[in-house]
């Protein structure tokens, strides 16, 4: 059945931006639902018949759910319905640490918000003659310590608040770090898996040419995320090289080797997961050869870390992918699963396991948890039941305001993500050094100097968040924040 709810719709039609949220919504809420996604591409005088779609395939029940919900958006001035933005998240972790450290009112207000965002929309012409228009975001936080440095990811549930909060959090992460740039994050509202390569490379490179008057090698150097990789990064470098811009290697990083790619790139994440752990057990006294551990995720973060704590005597007792996860008591080997993985496409079943859910693996009885897959995983709801004393947070935003708070009045350790993910974007850093001197490092200097900065980082963190009697995240920000602070005060922002 096909129900009309475009009376009710009235202000999502004129927030274009807010109806892809509002659909990931919706497809959170009611797992089953499945939608026409082509509808986030739709531009806004469609997109009523886009909403219309997503009740079609809902089916009549569901639709009950669409017309409450949307009925409840009306008029709402920020957010959707009762569940937080990824942006509100990010904003309610700023305001934590802000109010911590009196952080005066005229550089919160400059903080709460990116310095710019530019939103595009551009036509690709697919294969079959077609011509698509798609949009896409890049968010400038702040760049009080550098040239803006962040990801640019390619989902269907990419929006504007998402790529606001990512620039953020980027901005954080890369003061934590202590290199020398500030946040930002952009992203395109597509599928990329129904792209064929040669729709994915016109999309890439028109997207890149319509942002490069923001980006550039001493301005805003972007690198891969979500279902970006270094192909997406070659095509980006060689647009922006067109027009007598010359070799521009330094205009992004996470590149091929082959054009000044950094070695050690691909395992810079979960080696840096991996630093940060060992460093928290040094403090907990934590026996690493003694200690057990579940991960969540098993791609570049998961993989990579698997291996480093294997390295260090940690025994992985479970793991999990998109499919489900695969639990054994006596530990399980980081080459058998890789193997079984890339056999079968998962981790389930793996001979001599107990299968278990996503949900299982984060409630495991074990020392440590690496959450390295997808946002908002540890919430309210089941942040109790979290009984590893430590987690180091390979993904970004896996745990919700709430859960922080349960989990450090239950003792638990928290790595946040703007510390234990930083490996990626310091070995960015990297990168982007070695193409801007034309001298290329070794993968043992690489890794040496991520080390470097991984272990002060930590320390850093570590004596914040003693010195207020804070968990690590808002001890984290409070460090962050102070840098960027001191760097918008001599510079005469504030
Ligand atoms: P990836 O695509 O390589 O791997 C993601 C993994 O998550 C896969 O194993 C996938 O099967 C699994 N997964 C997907 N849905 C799942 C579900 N419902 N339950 C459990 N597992 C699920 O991605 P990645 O690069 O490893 O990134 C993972 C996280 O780490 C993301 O939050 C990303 O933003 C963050 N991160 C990545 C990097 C990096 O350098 N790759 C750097 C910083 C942060």
């Amino acid at each position: 059945m096909l129900l009309d709810i475009s009376s009710q719709c009235s202000y999502l039609e004129t927030r274009t931006e807010i109806v892809p949220v509002f659909i990931k919504r919706l497809v959170q809420f009611e797992r089953t639902v499945s939608l026409e996604t082509r509808c986030y591409d739709w531009p806004p005088a469609i997109l009523k018949k886009g909403l219309k779609a997503l009740i079609f395939s809902a089916g009549q029940s569901k639709a009950y759910h669409v017309l409450e919900t949307a009925s409840k958006l009306e008029g709402a001035p920020s957010g959707i319905g009762t569940q937080k933005t990824q942006y509100d998240i990010a904003v309610e972790q700023f305001q934590r640490a802000a109010d911590l450290m009196q952080l005066d009112q005229n550089v919160q207000e400059i903080l709460r918000k990116p310095r710019r965002i530019l939103s595009v929309n551009f036509p690709v012409k697919m294969d079959d003659g077609r011509i698509l228009l798609y949009q896409g975001f890049r968010s400038q936080h702040n760049n009080a310590l550098g040239p803006y440095k962040g990801g640019i990811r390619y989902h269907p549930n990419v929006t504007i608040e998402e790529v606001k909060a990512l620039s953020m959090w980027m901005t954080w992460k890369c003061a934590v770090a202590g290199i020398p740039f500030g946040g930002a994050k952009g992203g395109v509202t597509v599928n990329p898996k129904q792209l064929s390569h040669r729709e994915l490379e016109v999309l890439s490179r028109s997207f890149f040419s319509l942002i490069s008057e923001i980006v550039g090698p001493y301005r805003d150097i972007p690198a891969p995320d979500v279902y970006t990789d270094s192909q997406t990064m070659a095509w980006f470098m060689d647009e922006y090289s067109k027009n007598d811009k010359g070799n521009a290697l330094a205009v992004v990083t996470g590149k091929p080797l082959i054009i000044g790619g950094s070695l050690g790139r691909d395992s810079a994440t979960g080696r840096g997961v991996a630093i940060t752990i060992e460093e928290a057990a040094r403090h907990l006294k934590m026996d690493l050869k003694k200690s057990t551990c579940a991960i969540q995720g098993f791609g570049n973060v998961g993989s990579w870390a698997y291996q480093f704590l294997e390295q260090a005597g940690v025994k992985v007792v479970a793991v999990s992918d998109s499919k489900g996860g695969a639990y054994k008591k006596t530990g399980l080997w980081f080459n058998e699963v890789a193997a079984y993985k890339k056999k079968n496409g998962s981790v389930i079943n793996l001979p001599g396991t107990q299968p278990i859910t996503n949900e299982e693996v984060l409630e495991l009885d074990v020392d440590i948890l690496v959450p390295a897959a997808l946002e908002d995983v540890i919430t309210g709801d089941n942040a109790r039941n979290i009984k590893a004393k430590l987690v180091a947070e390979g993904a970004n935003g896996p745990t919700t305001p709430e859960a922080d708070d349960i989990l450090f009045k239950n003792d638990v350790t928290l790595i946040p993500d703007i510390l234990a993910n930083s490996g990626g974007v310091s070995t960015s850093y990297l990168e982007w050094v070695q193409n801007l001197q034309h001298l290329y490092w070794t993968a043992e200097e690489v890794d040496h100097r991520l080390k470097n900065i991984m272990v002060k980082a930590f320390a850093e963190v570590y004596k914040t968040s003693q010195e207020h009697n804070v968990n690590m995240r808002t001890g984290a920000y409070v460090y962050a924040i102070g840098k960027v602070r001191d760097a918008m005060t001599i510079r005469g922002w504030v």
